[in-house]
């Protein structure tokens, strides 16, 4: 039983090391033991009261439980329990007091009535006993022994009152009156007057000496966390012993010497031999329990050694996996930003080179060292996101955000891609879907632009689709089915399930040919993880493949004066005629007008068109395929139908001038939901009433509108170069310091409105001169902000703890500078005139 307890890694034997279970389990067994001493005390005293002989001994030949005894049982136990076994009240301990004074009252009377043979008329107090084995002994008296032993025990349950130090005191004294129990019970079987009992002889009271018993162990199990008994219950080697050794120390030679007395008695053999027995006997049962309790012990150390090596190697193990993936982010990310310093350089200079006058061969050149730098910035930057998520450092926002808007910046970042490859984009959200949720928006584009931009980059011809539905709902929790189709590649059966690990790119040929990291998937995977969602693919060679995700998201109202689908209602009876065929689009196209409440047939036989002769479309919406020419021009030159305007829908950017005449209309694909919209209300005769716009930003540069004095603090020269022709392209020719201290120096001797600082920097660094130049020039400081190529989630707001006013990750952007010098601004117009 002890084995599986003591393979747990042992302490040290100590009091108050016990675990709660144990002490719980102890208290429980004081309580139990309490109860039944109650219980036996109370019968007794029934059978007096009633007569009953059985109630007060176990048979004739014994004698009967004193009337005091019974009644110092029920004081001290119950003692017991208001001072020690039930929550501590002061009321509880006070009657605990008085209840051990009166068993102190009782048994002292006793003692002293025997060493004075005075009569305090002890045994008058309570009822006599009529059937007293004995006459030599007053009739309702208890015996020495008996005193004795309650005022040890009622002297211990004092001593529990007193703290740990107390109950190892208490403990001694329950031991001692159990050991007093013990020899009067051996005396007793052993016939040895003097130990049966120190003052007479009447017998044994059997039910006395039981009750003792279960009162001394109530007592011990009280505060089992202290003391001996805390050794003794403790899980360790000593208490396994202990609990093994000290039953059958006792009780062997008690039974082996009560043997061998009868056999005396019975004149079997002599002295001599009975002693020989009694020691032999005990000596061989003890040794025999230690040895098992040995070898036990040995096992159960040897099991425990290896069990610790393990853990031992184990914990190594994890510690050094700790550690190496400690290391290998603190890696990445120190990469990450030795790549985005000079990648600073390289796209700020290209970007300033684009915006300058090139040949056209210059610009195209240029624009593929862009292209080449945007491609390295994407590689650092999924890199270090996927360390980011394997260190479970990633934490996903909930804010409200609207997911029409978060697929539309989705498409038009890849539509230019997909027009270039005359591939079709094509969005659709059913009808049902609500348009506002709580979510990480940014987190779920991520996975959008890995997912549609897979698809454009693996597709050659034909179509991307991405479907929203909300697939169950109640309330305003939703289940949204995001569904990207392609007509591409298609992977093979074999790689599917590679596809989510990390670094798995499974046709070098095509990535080759297309580019790549090989992780996009697998962050996305682990990002629908974290948003408890699930990613599935399917996929068929030289056809396409389809990758469903599915997340839980909870609907939100939309912000007051949002745009909503109702909004985008078409007038009654809108109806379109579409001539489209193969894939998706037409039937997508179909759904979407009908989303709108317009009404849209498709068809996709000419014939079938032209033998219509329905004229009461609001336009014909053609898409471009080898017949669509023909088509359209036996339309035109069809009087009904050439009333209803054509619209072609291609991917060309201008038409030759005989094809153009056939189509009063375009709308280049891949279009834009909110595009096509506007086209249908113009075709069907509404004029979309023009948004009010701001007035175009004006040519003049920022800093002729906006005139600060700025001090760029940065130690890389490049960097510098940079930062400098970005701020002169807004007009600003800002000073330069070369790290943090120069920077401190030029605020405080010069006044500047814009300080741009740089968080690595020799001897002072970007941070400490924040807070330095606040610290020193308090509400005169200038507006700071941030520049770092330690781009991390939460970045901003890290820098804006630190006193800075804004932050600006590399590489530095043109537009993303200005907006924050607009920022800059309008936050230094708002401040308090400096007194
Ligand atoms: P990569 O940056 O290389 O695209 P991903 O993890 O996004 O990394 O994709 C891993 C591989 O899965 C790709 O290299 C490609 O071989 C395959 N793959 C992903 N999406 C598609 C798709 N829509 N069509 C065909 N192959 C795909």
């Amino acid at each position: 039983m002890d084995n599986p307890d003591l393979l747990k890694e042992t302490t040290p034997a100590k009091e108050g090391s016990l675990d709660s279970v144990c002490i719980g389990r102890a208290r429980s067994f004081a309580q139990i033991f309490a109860s039944i001493a109650i219980l036996i005390a109370v019968l007794v005293l029934v059978g007096w009261v009633l007569g009953i002989d059985i109630l007060k001994r176990i048979g004739p030949g014994f004698p009967s439980t004193k009337v005091n005894s019974a009644l110092c049982f029920i004081f001290t136990a119950g003692a017991l329990f208001l001072g020690h076994l039930t929550p501590v009240r002061p009321w509880k301990k006070t009657c605990s007091f008085v209840l051990l004074a009166m068993v102190m009252l009782i048994s002292g009377l006793t003692l002293a009535e025997f060493f004075t043979g005075w009569s305090f008329g002890i045994d008058q107090l309570f009822l006599k006993d009529q059937d007293a084995v004995s006459t030599e002994w007053p009739l309702g008296r208890m015996d020495g022994n008996s005193a004795i032993t309650f005022l040890s025990y009622a002297l211990a349950v004092l001593y529990l009152f007193r703290g740990k130090h107390g109950t190892a005191i208490a403990q001694v004294l329950v031991v001692a009156g159990l050991l007093l129990t013990l020899l009067t019970v051996t005396g007793f079987l052993f016939g040895v007057r003097i130990f049966s009992s120190f003052f007479s002889f009447s017998g044994l009271a059997v039910l006395t000496q039981a009750d003792f018993i279960l009162l001394g162990l109530s007592i011990l199990c009280a505060h089992p966390g202290e003391g001996m008994v805390s050794i003794i219950l403790a899980d360790n080697p000593g208490g396994f012993v202990a609990r093994r050794l000290i039953a059958p120390a006792i009780l062997t030679p008690v039974f082996f010497g009560w043997i061998a007395k009868e056999g005396l008695s019975h004149g079997y053999y002599d002295a001599g031999f009975a002693c020989l027995l009694i020691v032999l006997i005990s000596m061989v049962v003890v040794c025999a329990i230690a040895a098992r309790s040995v070898v036990e012990l040995n096992r159960i150390e040897k099991e425990r050694q290896l069990l610790s090596a393990a853990r031992f190697q184990s914990d190594v193990r994890e510690r050094g996996a700790l550690e190496a993936s400690r290391l290998k982010s603190e890696f990445v990310a120190n990469v990450s930003h030795e790549i985005r310093t000079p990648m600073n350089g390289v796209l700020g200079m290209v970007n300033l080179l684009l915006g300058s006058n090139l040949t056209h061969e210059q610009r195209e050149q240029a624009e593929t060292i862009r292209q080449s730098g945007d491609a390295l910035l994407n590689l650092v930057n999924e890199i270090l996101d996927f360390s980011k998520i394997e260190a479970g450092k990633v934490q996903l926002d909930e804010k409200p955000f609207s997911l029409v808007d978060c697929a539309d910046e989705v498409f038009n970042l890849l539509s230019t891609t997909a027009r270039r490859n005359k591939v079709n984009l094509i969005f659709f959200v059913s009808a049902e879907t609500p348009h506002y949720f709580r979510g990480d928006a940014s987190r779920l584009r991520q996975v959008l632009i890995n997912l549609v931009g897979n698809a454009v980059k693996f597709t050659d011809e034909g179509e991307v689709s991405l479907e929203i539905t909300s697939v169950q709902h109640g309330g305003v929790h939703h289940q949204l089915e995001f569904q990207v189709a392609d007509t591409g590649i298609g992977i093979s059966p074999g790689a599917l399930p590679l596809l989510f690990r990390p670094f798995q790119q499974v046709d070098a040929s095509a990535t080759r040919r297309h580019g790549g990291t090989g992780l996009g998937l697998a962050i996305s995977k682990h990002l629908i993880d974290l948003m408890d969602g699930e990613i599935t693919v399917s996929s068929i060679l030289s056809v396409g493949s389809t990758f469903r995700f599915k997340i839980p998201l909870r609907a939100c109202p939309p912000p007051s004066g949002a745009e909503t689908e109702e909004n985008l209602k078409l007038p009654p009876q809108s109806r379109f005629l579409l001539f489209a065929k193969g894939g998706k689009f037409p039937a997508l196209l179909k759904r979407q007008i009908e989303a709108w409440d317009g009404e849209a047939q498709v068809v996709a036989d000419p014939m079938a068109v032209i033998e219509m002769r329905d004229t009461t479309f609001a336009a014909v919406l053609m898409d471009n395929n080898s017949e669509t020419m023909a088509l359209a021009a036996q339309m035109k030159f069809d009087p009904a139908w050439n009333k209803i305007p054509r619209v072609l829908l291609d991917f060309e950017e201008s038409l030759p001038p005989e094809k153009a005449s056939l189509y009063p209309k375009r709308l280049a694909k891949p279009f834009k939901r909110l595009a096509l919209h506007a086209l249908l209300l113009e075709l069907t005769g509404v004029q979309k009433v023009a948004k009010p716009v701001s007035a175009p930003a004006s040519p003049a540069p920022l800093a002729q509108k906006i005139p600060l004095r700025i001090l760029l603090a940065e130690d890389n020269h490049i960097n510098q170069k940079v930062g400098l022709a970005l701020l002169k392209r807004l007009g600003y020719s800002a000073d330069i310091a070369n790290n943090g201290r120069e920077a401190l120096e030029a605020v405080m001797r010069d006044r500047y409105d814009l300080v741009l600082l740089d968080i690595q920097m020799p001897e002072m660094d970007g941070i400490e001169a924040a807070q330095a130049m606040r610290e020193k020039l308090k509400e005169k400081c200038p507006h700071l902000i941030a520049v770092t190529a330690n781009v991390f989630a939460g970045a901003r707001e890290e820098y804006l703890s630190k006193g800075f006013n804004d932050y600006l990750g590399k590489p530095l952007l043109p537009e993303t500078l200005r907006q924050t010098v607009v920022r800059a601004a309008e936050s230094l117009s708002s401040r308090p005139p400096a007194s």
